[in-house]
């Protein structure tokens, strides 16, 4: 499982910039969409190249100050839940009694914390941090978030208290097992739709003592086909035994998205499609994944409530036109053989090998059918293009001049090299090399 870390402190000290410098997406197409990526509280963020899933815990508690945020049931369970806080106070502001409350109160909860200085900017270093050696938690990391600044090295510091990373699975490029993970909301059917696929298994694998992590990962053969299906919902029903309350864990959903190659989003047609649900989406999107969504609960529904759920779907969905929708029941077992085969197109288009010839052909023909729009007098030429890895398939397109090609182009060229492969349930990158 990825390690999470925490980032807490008292109101204004610039947690919510320190989270945003340091999961910021470079995925042009999540950036995008309007009022996903704002008010995210949960990340994924990399020391060097090893993920980890980070929380902003200010986010998760809007509006509460002092001891009321850090007494907040969600923002308690991070803190539970982490490898390591971020204790985040103010160089600009000095030590306040706030900041001495919150280290007592991590104080006693005995999780490691790294203390980071922020606001540093137009500071004398150390005078700037001297006031907070009185904390006893050693030497502060000094950043200054709004100017990203500081922020590499304090990534250092953190890759010292992590656990050493599991080691590669070897042939990641093209593994046997294909590993998916069941996420979505609570609620949405994903316990109902893992007892559908797996049947009896399931039962067997649930029921096996020792199984305490939090996510499950059950080997499951179909069709002569192996994979590993990570069941976020069991979590929750295991839980239910021990605590009424239910807990929807983001960490968990990221946690299994990381892991997976292909993911089941799985919706409510009752209810549409909710902010949640979009967020969970930016998250596949952004960790490159392969995606298809399940449609639950279509059983019942109306004619007219049907057609509205479509067009919403095609309303809201339009920017990612390569994940396949498909309805279930998965409480009637109907639509299971289309989702199966749905995520194993994914899966299959995501290892494809797209030979060099076939993509520079692609290329071409999109290039002479419709030219980037000219740039300061400049536009670019693409000449040829290669595949530069898999999963999902990320496609080096070499050519002149290409730092003037737009947003628009490259979703034009993704869209082009979709249909001409026929690819399906995964997303394309486009890596622009320059000649010149
Ligand atoms: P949070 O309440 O702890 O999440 O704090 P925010 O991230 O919302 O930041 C509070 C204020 O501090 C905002 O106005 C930020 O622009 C500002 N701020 C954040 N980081 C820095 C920094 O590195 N330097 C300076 N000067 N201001 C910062
Ligand atoms: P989870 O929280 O996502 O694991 O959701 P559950 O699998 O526990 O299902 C939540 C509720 O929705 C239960 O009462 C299920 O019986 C019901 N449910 C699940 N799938 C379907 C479905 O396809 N149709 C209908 N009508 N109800 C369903």
């Amino acid at each position: 499982m990825l390690p999470v870390v925490a980032i807490v402190g008292r109101p204004n000290v610039g947690k919510s910039t320190l989270f945003n410098a340091l999961t910021r997406t470079r995925d042009a197409l999540v950036a995008d969409l309007p009022g996903v990526t704002r008010d995210r509280q949960y990340g994924i963020s990399r020391v060097g190249e090893r993920p980890l899933v980070l929380v902003d815990t200010g986010g998760l508690v809007s509006g509460a100050e002092g001891i009321d945020y850090l007494t907040a049931h969600q923002v308690h369970q991070a803190v539970e839940e982490s490898t390591l806080v971020l204790f985040v106070v103010s160089a600009r502001d000095g030590l306040t009694a706030a900041d001495e409350e919150v280290a007592e109160v991590l104080r006693q909860k005995g999780v490691p914390v790294l203390l980071v200085a922020n606001k540093t900017d137009g500071l004398d270093a150390d005078v700037a941090v001297a006031d907070f050696a009185s904390l006893g938690l050693g030497e502060a990391a000094q950043v200054a978030a709004a100017h990203r600044r500081g922020v590499e090295k304090l990534m250092g510091r953190v890759d010292e208290f992590l656990p050493p990373a599991e080691p590669e699975e070897p042939e990641e490029d093209e593994p046997d097992r294909r590993r998916l993970a069941i996420v979505g909301r609570p609620n949405v059917g994903k316990s109902t739709l893992v007892n559908r696929l797996l049947g009896e298994e399931r039962v067997m694998a649930f029921d096996m003592p020792g199984t305490t992590r939090d996510t499950i990962t059950v080997q499951w053969n179909k069709n002569g086909l192996e994979y590993d299906l990570i069941d976020t919902a069991g979590v929750r029903r295991r839980a239910k035994v021990h605590d009424a309350v239910e807990k929807f864990s983001v960490i968990k959903a990221l946690q299994a998205i990381e892991r997976a190659h292909v993911v089941i989003l799985v919706l409510d047609a009752r209810e549409g499609l909710t902010d949640q649900d979009m967020t969970l989406l930016s998250h596949v999107l952004e960790q490159g994944r392969g995606l298809v969504i399940a449609v639950n609960k279509w059983d019942g529904l109306e004619d007219d409530h049907r057609k509205q759920v479509l067009d919403e779907l095609d309303r809201k969905l339009d920017f990612v036109p390569w994940a396949r929708r498909v309805r279930i029941s998965a409480l009637h077992g109907t639509g299971m053989d289309i989702l199966l085969r749905a995520v194993n197109d994914a899966w299959e288009s995501a290892t494809r090998e797209l030979p060099t010839s076939a993509l520079t052909r692609v290329l071409i023909k999109a290039f002479e059918a419709h030219q980037p729009p000219m740039k300061q007098g400049r536009t670019a030429r693409l000449r040829f293009a290669h595949m530069g890895g898999k999963m999902p398939p990320r496609i080096v397109v070499h050519g002149n001049r290409v730092d003037t090609v737009p947003v628009s182009y490259r979703r034009y060229l993704e869209n082009t090299f979709i249909k001409a492969f026929k690819l399906s349930g995964t997303p394309v990158i486009i890596d622009f090399r320059s000649g010149d």
